[in-house]
C-alpha cells in the first residue's frame, strides 16, 4: 500500500514538474520571440520618407507650379461598400488638340504594393526631373529635351493608396489593397489560378526558398473574387485601354530585376517582340545596373508563376509593344518580418543611391524607346511584306486591332479567339461545299433540260 502510494505520489509530482517545466520554457519562448520580433522590425523612417498624404500633397503642388509641362486628375471608382481612388499625372509639353495621340505613349505604375515605399518616393523623383525643378547631372539636358518632346507620360505615383495607409497605420508587410486583395493578381489574363510549389524540383525549390519572401510569393495569391474585381485594376485597366501606351513599366520592389511577359508561364514572346524588349532590357541592365539584375520573364526567372499580373494583360490585351515588371530595391538578408528594411532603402546613402540609378534608368528608356520601336517597327514591315499570311495571322491581327478599338469587349475576345477561328474553318468549308452543290446541280440541269432552241416557237 505504501510501496503503491508512494509511486503514485512520484507521478504526481513528475507530471506537475513537467508542466511547470514546460510551461517556463514555453514561457521563455515566447518572451523571447516577442522581445525578437519587438527588436527586429524596422519602423518606417519618416525622415527619408514622405507620408502618403504629404507625398500626394508635394505632387499636386508640383503639377501646380507647372502647368506647362504636367497636368494631373483623380479616378474614382467602388463597388461592394469599398471606394478607391488613383490619381495620374500626365507629362506633355505643348500641349494641343489630339496632340497626345501623334507622341508616342508611356504609362508608369509605382506603389501597386502598399509596403514598397520606394517606389512611390521614385514617383516623385522622376516627376521633379520631368518639371525640370531637379536635373540629372549624368544626362545631357538639351538631348534629353528633344526626346521628351515626343512623348506623353503617364505616371500613377500611387496605384494602391488605400494598402499604404494600411502600411502607415503598422501593418509593414501588407502588399494588397485595403480589402485584402493583391492589385498584381487582379487583371484577366490567366487571373486565378493557384500555383504549387514542386518541392521536387530543385530550382523552384531554391528559387522559392530565396523568392519567398520577396515579392513574388506564390502563398500571397489573393487574386479577389474575379478579375477587375477591385476599383484600383478597373481604373487602370480602362486608363490603360483609352491611352494605349507604347510603354508600359510596373515599378515594384524585393529585388532587382527588369521583367518582360510573361508572368503567368515559362516563356517569353518571341520574334521581334522579344528582340525588341530584350535589347532595350540588356542595354539598360548593362548601363545602370552594372549587370546585376536579373532579366527575363517573371515567370522563368522566379522559379515559378504569378497569373493574374498587369504587364501580361498590358502586354497581351492592351497590345502594348512593350510592357515591363522592374524591381528596384531589395534587401535579400533581412528577416522576412522585417518588411520595411526588406522592400525599402534605410539609410540616406543606399535611398539617394536607388532614387537617382532609377531616375537616370527611366530617363535613358525614355530616350531610347522610340530608337528602340522604330528600329525593329521598320524590320517588321520589310518582314511582312514578303510572306504570305495565313488565315490564323489574319485573324490574329483583325481581333488585335478590334481589341484595341473596342476595349470592353477584350476579355470576351480574347476567350472567343479560339471559337472564332474554328466558326471561321467551317464558314469557309461550308461555303466551298455550298457552291459545289450549286454548281453541280446547274451543271445536271443543264444536261437534263430539253434543248429549247430546237423546239418551234
Ligand atoms: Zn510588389
Amino acid at each position: 500500500m505504501d510501496l503503491a502510494m508512494a509511486i503514485s505520489n512520484f507521478l504526481l509530482f513528475s507530471i506537475c514538474f513537467c508542466f511547470l517545466a514546460s510551461y517556463q520554457d514555453l514561457h521563455s519562448v515566447n518572451a523571447q520571440s516577442h522581445n525578437l520580433s519587438q527588436l527586429s522590425v524596422t519602423p518606417i523612417n519618416y525622415d527619408l520618407y514622405h507620408s502618403s498624404g504629404n507625398l500626394m500633397e508635394e505632387i499636386r503642388a508640383l503639377v501646380h507650379r507647372h502647368p506647362d509641362k504636367l497636368t494631373m486628375e483623380t479616378i474614382k471608382a467602388g463597388n461592394r461598400g469599398y471606394g478607391a481612388e488613383v490619381t495620374v499625372v500626365t507629362y506633355c509639353k505643348q500641349k494641343q488638340e489630339n496632340n497626345e495621340r501623334s507622341k508616342l505613349r508611356i504609362l508608369l505604375s509605382f506603389g501597386q504594393h502598399g509596403r514598397e515605399l520606394i517606389t512611390t518616393e521614385l514617383a516623385l523623383r522622376i516627376l521633379s526631373i520631368l518639371s525640370e525643378e531637379k536635373i540629372l547631372t549624368s544626362m545631357d539636358q538639351s538631348s534629353l529635351n528633344s526626346a521628351l518632346d515626343n512623348l506623353v507620360i503617364k505616371v500613377v505615383p500611387m496605384e494602391n493608396v488605400n494598402g499604404r495607409k494600411i502600411v502607415e497605420a503598422g501593418d509593414l508587410c501588407e502588399r494588397r489593397n485595403g480589402r485584402g486583395v493583391d492589385l498584381n493578381r487582379n487583371w484577366s489574363v490567366d487571373w486565378g489560378k493557384k500555383e504549387k510549389i514542386d518541392c521536387d524540383n530543385d530550382r523552384v525549390r531554391r528559387g522559392t526558398q530565396r523568392l519567398l519572401l520577396i515579392d513574388y510569393d506564390p502563398y500571397e495569391e489573393n487574386p479577389g473574387i474575379a478579375p477587375f474585381s477591385e476599383p484600383e485594376s478597373q481604373i487602370m485597366r480602362k486608363l490603360a485601354i483609352s491611352f494605349e501606351p507604347h510603354l508600359w513599366v510596373n515599378v515594384h520592389s524585393g529585388m532587382e530585376a527588369l521583367f518582360m511577359p510573361y508572368d503567368h508561364k515559362n516563356t517569353t514572346p518571341d520574334g521581334l517582340p522579344l528582340q525588341r524588349m530584350k535589347s532595350l532590357l540588356e542595354e539598360v541592365n548593362h548601363l545602370h545596373c552594372q549587370d546585376r539584375c536579373v532579366v527575363g520573364s517573371g515567370g522563368g526567372s522566379v522559379g515559378y508563376f504569378a497569373h493574374g499580373t498587369a504587364t501580361d494583360f498590358m502586354y497581351d490585351i492592351v497590345g502594348a509593344p512593350m510592357a515591363f515588371t522592374f524591381e528596384i530595391y531589395g534587401d535579400e538578408a533581412t528577416s522576412s518580418s522585417d518588411c520595411f528594411k526588406m522592400f525599402n532603402p534605410t539609410d540616406l546613402a543606399t535611398y539617394n543611391r536607388v532614387l537617382s540609378d532609377w531616375s537616370a534608368t527611366f530617363f535613358t528608356i525614355f530616350k531610347l524607346v522610340p530608337h528602340k520601336l522604330g528600329e525593329f517597327n521598320s524590320k517588321a514591315s520589310m518582314f511582312k511584306l514578303d510572306r504570305l499570311v495565313s488565315i490564323d495571322e489574319y485573324l490574329d491581327g483583325y481581333l488585335m486591332e478590334r481589341r484595341n478599338r473596342y476595349g470592353k469587349k477584350m476579355e470576351v475576345l480574347e476567350l472567343g479567339m479560339q471559337e472564332i477561328r474554328t466558326y471561321f474553318r467551317l464558314f469557309l468549308l461550308s461555303s466551298v461545299l455550298l457552291m459545289f452543290m450549286f454548281c453541280s446541280r446547274i451543271s445536271k440541269s443543264k444536261c437534263s433540260r430539253p434543248i429549247v432552241s430546237a423546239l418551234p416557237l
